[in-house]
């Protein structure tokens, strides 16, 4: 049995109708960029995030440095962040021309331990960008108490929670900016890339909606901007799918606890742990081996045996070469969870199309590796 990593394919199969008649629509109406699609699928997304405002661009890292750029954020500035997460947190902060400033994460979320962030705060602090990393949101209560505290900005990586919520917060309820990604890899993705900002701060809706298209507010009158937008068609393709979203997390937490339930009994390695009153909307769902000479050959073993299980990140931003990139990076303090979690993680596949057979054989592999183990 083999069991591929995504379900992009089997997701357009269950769901060929509605996609393909949204985007017949947009090639019938003969507007692409910036049309009525995009206005519906901006409208049905704040509604869904329960902000005021939601402005599509062209990808997540855009959507974060442009909220940065927004807000104010630039050279001179420093963000707080983690370096174990996809390269683009640092990257957006390093385009808007900010510092990178990594603390540790914690060690059970993997996520920013807001523990961590009060001793990395300088005078030149600007900015807390967490991420809610694999799907699970950061302890967004305690990054607002310090953001208020010490009036810093928040900026929510969201690319990889979308439909998830902590005890008694939601996703964009405690920060100024919150940034998703629609690459197709991600909760909610396009046959393509795509990107959104959600706020309820009007201003930085308007600066986003001129900055994304060439600073230009009316026709022929333009000011500092960029190209950034979301075009109409997968603005077709999101506004099919948003309508899904929640049924396809929950069908991802289901498989999430059928391989919790499944491997709680492994000695190797350690599970994801959703923390009480959380929704953990399991983009990814990562096991991390005990020992970090364990990683490879589980990763190997399961690859062998025809399961595409993969890494999420071995490479931490800080281990990358190039790193610090235009010295405008700094870590405060150990970043040892962040370092074992790289080192550590695999990734099982996790998508809403999973069979139940195919989430077994993975279980049944991977206990099969652990129970060799000495
Ligand atoms: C995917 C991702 C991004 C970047 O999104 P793109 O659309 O690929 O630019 C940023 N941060 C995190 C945590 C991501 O997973």
């Amino acid at each position: 049995m083999t069991v591929s990593f995504y379900g992009h394919v089997r997701q357009y199969h269950n769901i060929k109708a509605e996609i393909d008649a949204n985007m017949a629509e947009v090639l019938e109406s003969g507007q692409y960029v910036m049309g009525p699609m995009l206005k519906k699928f901006e409208k049905e997304f704040a509604a869904y995030n329960g902000t005021k405002y939601a402005v599509g661009v062209g990808n997540g890292t855009d959507a974060i440095w442009l909220s940065l750029m927004a807000l104010g954020v630039g050279p001179g500035d420093e963000c707080i962040t983690t370096t174990n997460t996809f390269f683009a947190t640092a990257e957006a902060i390093w385009i808007a021309g900010a510092t990178a400033v990594f603390v540790d994460s914690d060690p059970v979320t993997n996520c920013i331990d807001p523990a961590k962030i009060e001793a990395a705060i300088t005078p030149k602090t600007k900015a807390i960008v967490p991420v809610h990393l694999y799907g699970q949101c950061a302890d967004m209560k305690a990054i607002r108490k310090i953001a208020d505290k010490y009036k810093l900005l928040v900026v929510e990586d969201n690319a990889q929670g979308i439909g998830a919520a902590g005890d008694g917060f939601r996703i964009a309820e405690l920060s100024d900016a919150t940034c998703t990604s629609f690459i197709i890899q991600k909760n909610l993705g396009t046959f393509g890339d795509g990107g959104a900002v959600v706020t309820n701060n009007p201003e930085v809706d308007r600066i986003i909606r001129k900055l994304r298209n060439h600073g230009s507010g009316k026709r022929s009158c333009h000011s500092y901007g960029f190209n950034s937008r979301l075009d109409d068609l997968h603005a077709a393709i999101l506004s099919a799918k948003l309508k899904h979203i929640d049924e396809w997390n929950d069908l991802r937490r289901k498989w999430a606890a059928r391989y919790t339930a499944g491997l709680k009994g492994a000695k190797s390695f350690t599970l994801p742990t959703e923390l009480p009153g959380y929704r953990h909307v399991f983009h990814l769902y990562v096991i991390e081996t005990k020992q970090a000479a364990h990683r490879d050959p589980l990763l190997d073993y399961l690859n062998k045996n025809g399961i595409d299980a993969k890494c999420h990140y071995p490479i931490a931003i800080h281990q990358q070469e190039g790193y610090p990139w235009g010295k405008q990076a700094r870590i405060v303090g150990s970043i040892a969870n962040s370092e074992r979690n790289a080192a550590c993680c695999i990734t099982l596949p996790i998508y809403p199309e999973l069979t139940e057979a195919e989430v077994d054989y993975t279980i049944a592999k991977t206990l099969e590796w652990d129970s060799q183990q000495g």
